[in-house]
């Protein structure tokens, strides 16, 4: 039982980081379609600290990137170049590739400098992520805080893996571009796994566009909206209809359907 609200706990904690990343990293800092207030800010910086050990200057870079070559050479994590697997099981390696790559850095990331509090703490990922792991182990014992700390990071490397690879593998496709959405998986990475949405309309604060689909971030951000915690930038609502390059009805891709490269080079965004 202990052991069991251990990964209820870590679980838990791993559905705040990716909260956090998919508010913060991606729709306030990589696509800048949503403001935060400072406070909030202060929180989401330390949440990234804590519970990820992300650098977000890093994130955000690698990340752009990825819009930039989505599925072709290039690509920092690309299941289409590196193959399925490889991006499912070893997305935080390529993920580090990328990251460790200083003209990415300054090429993708140079309206993000680092602050301060950066230099002094937050630089340092590992003794974030580290320090809860203290916390939790205080918490609810040695055993059982490593328990919830191993679930934390299993089930956050998981689900961004997940993303990056059976985003862009199979699902449902809304839009002509290479990646796909995943309904159930959007549910547990707060609207991430509707990934070809976003790939259509990187810029959208709100990343469902039809019936059926659910962004589970979007009430989070319009809630903070109606405490003064954020200001929504990009329009939501207009733009998915008239997309240019929204298909005429929404197409299923089962895995091994492969992709059609011609598709892909012609729908770069
Ligand atoms: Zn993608
Ligand atoms: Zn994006």
């Amino acid at each position: 039982m202990k052991y069991l609200k251990a990964i209820g706990v870590g679980f838990g904690l791993s559905q705040v980081a990716t909260l956090i990343t998919t508010v913060y990293l991606h729709r306030v800092l990589s696509h800048k379609s949503i403001q935060l207030h400072p406070a909030a800010t202060m929180f989401m910086r330390l949440g990234t600290w804590m519970l990820t050990s992300i650098s977000p200057r890093e994130w955000v870079a690698v990340h752009r990137k990825h819009h930039n070559f989505s599925d072709v050479e290039g690509d920092p994590h690309s299941p289409h170049v590196e193959g399925y697997w490889k991006i499912m099981l070893a997305n935080v390696y390529y993920y580090r590739r990328e990251a460790n790559n200083d003209n990415t850095m300054e090429k993708y990331a140079a309206d993000l400098p680092f602050d301060k509090l950066d230099l002094a703490l937050l630089r340092r990922g590992t003794l974030g992520f580290s320090l809860t792991g203290v916390i939790l182990a205080w918490i609810l014992g040695t055993k059982a805080g490593l328990v919830a700390w191993t679930t934390l990071a299993v089930s956050y490397l998981t689900l961004n893996a997940a993303i990056n690879g059976a985003g862009h593998t199979f699902g449902e496709k809304n839009f002509e571009n290479d990646a796909t959405n995943l309904k159930l998986l959007a549910l547990i990475t707060f609207g991430e796994g509707l990934h070809n949405n976003h790939h259509a309309r990187p810029a959208s604060p709100r990343l469902s566009a039809f019936d059926g689909e659910i962004d589970p971030a979007w009430p989070v951000i319009r809630g903070m909206e109606k405490l003064g915690l954020a200001k929504v930038l990009t329009k939501p609502d207009v733009g998915w209809d008239t997309h240019r390059r929204r298909l005429p009805e929404t197409v299923k891709i089962r895995p091994g359907d492969g992709i059609d490269i011609a598709t892909v080079n012609s729908s770069k965004n």
